[in-house]
């Protein structure tokens, strides 16, 4: 088998990836033989990725986590922004912080990566964004203005990167979770558990891994041809959105 016929290990970058759906999305890109750095404040990253320590709501940061990953691994070639916070209350209790926390670290955060993962990808003239929304950003929620409204923001922002981008073989995609097994979740009451499944179709809640499969598929060579799309990973609750 020649060189050239080997598959290529990328440069992957997942914002978030110390815990929950952003590690299991950092696992995934490990297991399949990438060179995966991980983002978070607190630092943690699954074995066999580089740990960066990052507040993506700080750009001098952001700069020097991908000046990092780009020495250790080359040029950002896959950008998983999946880092996303909420601040949940109802409207009339929302505070300008609560608002702009949440917007700042979930959208303004996501421009910001994105923006600057696309530098080396233009150089590439290949890349793959793929940013994880939630099913919230199409139904909205009450409690959740704030992060539906960011959320929602992301699949502007990805379509309009789609076509801005296209051209160089860059592709740039939503990925949109339901309800994930994660400490969130756990925490819920059985009744509140109960009363969830019984509105999604497929009566479950979603595995992190379950999320990380359909990044990882965005990434692949099979979806080289599946830009602005927005991919449900909520087991039917979203459907017709
Ligand atoms: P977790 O709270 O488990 O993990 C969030 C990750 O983001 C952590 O690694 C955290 O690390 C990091 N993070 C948060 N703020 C910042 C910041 N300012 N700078 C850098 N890193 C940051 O989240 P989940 O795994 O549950 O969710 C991941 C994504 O999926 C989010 O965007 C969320 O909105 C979305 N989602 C989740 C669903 C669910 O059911 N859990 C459903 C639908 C969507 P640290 O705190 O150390 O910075």
């Amino acid at each position: 088998m020649t060189q050239e016929s080997e598959p290529q290990a990328r440069s992957v970058l997942v914002t978030g990836g110390s815990r929950g759906i952003g590690r299991a999305i950092a696992e995934a890109f490990v297991a399949q033989g990438d060179r995966v750095a991980v983002t978070s404040r607190g630092g943690g990253a699954p074995a066999g990725a580089l740990d960066l320590t990052c507040d993506i709501t700080d750009p001098a940061q952001v700069e020097a986590a991908f000046a990092a990953a780009e020495e250790a691994h080359g040029p950002v070639e896959v950008l998983v922004a999946n880092a996303g916070i909420t601040k949940d209350t109802l409207l009339l209790r929302m505070s300008e912080d609560d608002w702009s926390t949440v917007i700042d670290t979930n959208l303004t955060a996501s421009y910001r990566l994105a923006k600057r993962a696309s530098k080396g990808m233009l150089r590439l003239r290949r890349g793959r964004i793929v940013f994880i929304s939630s099913v919230v950003g199409l139904l909205g929620n009450p409690g959740q203005v704030n992060y539906a409204a960011s959320k929602a923001g992301l699949v502007g922002m990805a379509r309009s990167i789609a076509r801005e981008l296209g051209s160089r073989s860059i592709t740039a995609n939503v990925v949109a979770p339901g309800f994930v097994e994660t400490d969130m979740t756990a925490e819920l009451t059985d009744e509140q558990q109960a009363a969830i499944k019984a509105s999604v179709p497929l009566q479950r809640y979603a595995s992190p891994q379950e999320v990380a499969s359909a990044v990882t598929w965005l990434a692949s060579d099979g979806a080289a041809y599946v830009t602005g799309a927005v991919v449900p990973v909520d087991g039917g609750l979203g459907m017709g959105h």
